[in-house]
């Protein structure tokens, strides 16, 4: 009884690491919302290869602009010029209104950018000593440091608070231009990165881990500012997602990005937007921060920019804080290169010509209207429905009360020809591409109530 797609898939795990855990679905063609298995199963994606395909797969324009880069130049590397690179450049920065981007490839890439560019700023700009002593940390943020250094999940349990005390000396902290980030995020799996990380998974037996950070919680204006006016004078950047996503689609209250931007503008610290998820009209808006109509100092982009076609990233500012970063202090060979810079222009274009992003806002309400249904009739096992645009998530009441998990669920689904993937125990996030159509969310909605029904 082993499904076909199951059985290709246990073939198919042959000769590399297995460093995800992945639905058994093996793809094997896709085009726009649609995706093909080997035995030529359809199926609807609701996932976008965590949202890094919102024009749909293998969008026709895309795919035209890659063969035609691809058979005129592929890569220069930035020891020369190209000719693509600065359409690319002018395209993006025009779009979203910043003087200058740094190109890169990965999503990671761009945040480990951001975060040179934010301490060069911090030493260069905001004139942050590099070897003054700041004397001690007060004990809440000793246990946010030192239960960010081990990895610690909550920094309000006790193992911070005992960790709190034996790094008593870790608390002299020489000045050094400090980066605050929250609690629950996810930006990427470098070593600079996930020394943000609170997730054990991600920073177990990874360490030493990259100092200079501080977390705080996520949504919570009061905390950032208790962390910004204790330590504001050496904090140089303070990074975030507008929605966190690979947390489970964890939407900040209204209001909390506006005093975000407020904040890091009265104690001159960078407002740093994570928006590889969230950004390219995934949430209704072109970028989430938009939501709040807030402009941040530094918008890191990545995953759709390249359509789901090839990896390009980058990293958006004004002049003077771009500037900080001269000739030879930070580079990519792959970064700005013109099969990337064509299929980037292309993806932005694709957004804005077949309007995503109202597309994104009005399907992505269809669909939680949808759900709030099943919802309704699934009340002991479905705990909350939401999201913004076409980035949602069910959230399902924990193992104890609820019979059924959400990667059963997503397994469920996938018979039923719908792919999507839990993040955590008990959230299933569904993120189709924005070009999916009204009949394929109605699909997906009651597909879903089916399978709960079943249960
Ligand atoms: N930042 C955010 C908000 C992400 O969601 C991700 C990936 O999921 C990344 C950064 C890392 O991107 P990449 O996997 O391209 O390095």
């Amino acid at each position: 009884d082993v499904p076909v797609a199951s059985f290709s898939c246990s073939q198919l795990c042959v000769g590399y690491l297995s460093n995800y855990h992945p639905i058994p679905m093996v793809f094997s063609k896709a085009s726009g919302t649609c995706v093909w298995d080997p035995e030529g199963n359809k199926y609807i994606d609701f996932l976008s290869a965590y949202s890094a395909v919102n024009q749909g797969h293998c969008h026709p324009k895309v795919m035209k602009a890659l063969i035609e880069q691809a058979q005129k130049l592929t890569l220069s590397s930035r020891a020369f010029y190209n000719d693509k690179f600065p359409t690319f450049a002018e395209h993006v920065t025009q779009l979203f209104g910043y003087d200058m981007m740094l190109p890169m490839n990965t999503g990671a890439e761009g945040v480990e950018t951001a975060l040179k560019l934010a301490r060069k700023w911090g030493y260069k700009k905001k004139k942050i000593p590099q070897d003054k002593s700041f004397g001690i940390l007060e004990f809440e943020d000793l246990c946010l440091f030192s239960a960010h250094l081990f990895g610690s999940l909550d920094f309000s349990d006790c193992l911070c608070f005992t960790l709190g005390h034996l790094l008593g000396p870790l608390a002299l902290l020489r000045s050094k231009a400090l980066i605050v980030s929250c609690c629950g995020c996810f930006h990427g799996r470098t070593v600079g990165v996930i020394s943000m990380s609170c997730d054990n998974d991600a920073t177990r037996d990874f360490g030493p881990l990259v100092p200079g950070h501080l977390k705080v919680k996520f949504g919570n204006v009061d905390a950032l500012e208790k962390i910004f006016k204790d330590h504001g004078e050496q904090i140089c950047g303070f990074l975030f997602e507008p929605i966190q996503g690979e947390a489970g689609v964890i939407i900040p209250p209204d209001g909390y990005l506006r005093s975000v931007r407020d904040l890091c503008s009265r104690y001159n610290i960078l407002m740093i937007a994570d928006e590889i998820q969230t950004g390219i009209a995934r949430t209704g808006r072109m970028l989430a921060c938009d939501w709040e109509m807030i402009r941040p100092d530094v918008v890191i982009l990545g995953k759709a920019l390249g359509a789901g076609v090839i990896p390009v990233s980058v990293v958006l500012a004004d002049k003077e804080i771009m500037l900080c970063i001269q000739p030879g202090e930070h580079g990519s060979t792959f970064g700005g290169n013109p099969l990337a810079s064509a299929v980037a222009v292309a993806a932005l274009d694709v957004i804005k010509e077949e309007e995503l992003v109202k597309r994104a806002e009005q399907l992505g309400q269809v669909l939680r209207d949808q759900l709030g249904k099943v919802q309704l009739q699934f009340p002991q096992i479905i705990k909350e429905v939401r999201g913004k645009g076409l980035l949602n998530a069910i959230d399902l009441n924990h193992k104890a009360l609820s019979p059924v998990s959400a990667y059963d669920i997503c397994m469920k689904l996938k018979e039923r020809g719908i792919l999507a993937k839990p993040t955590h125990d008990t959230i299933i996030r569904l993120a189709p591409p924005l070009t999916i159509s009204l009949e394929e969310i109605s699909e997906a909605s009651k597909a879903i109530s089916d399978v709960l029904e079943i249960d």
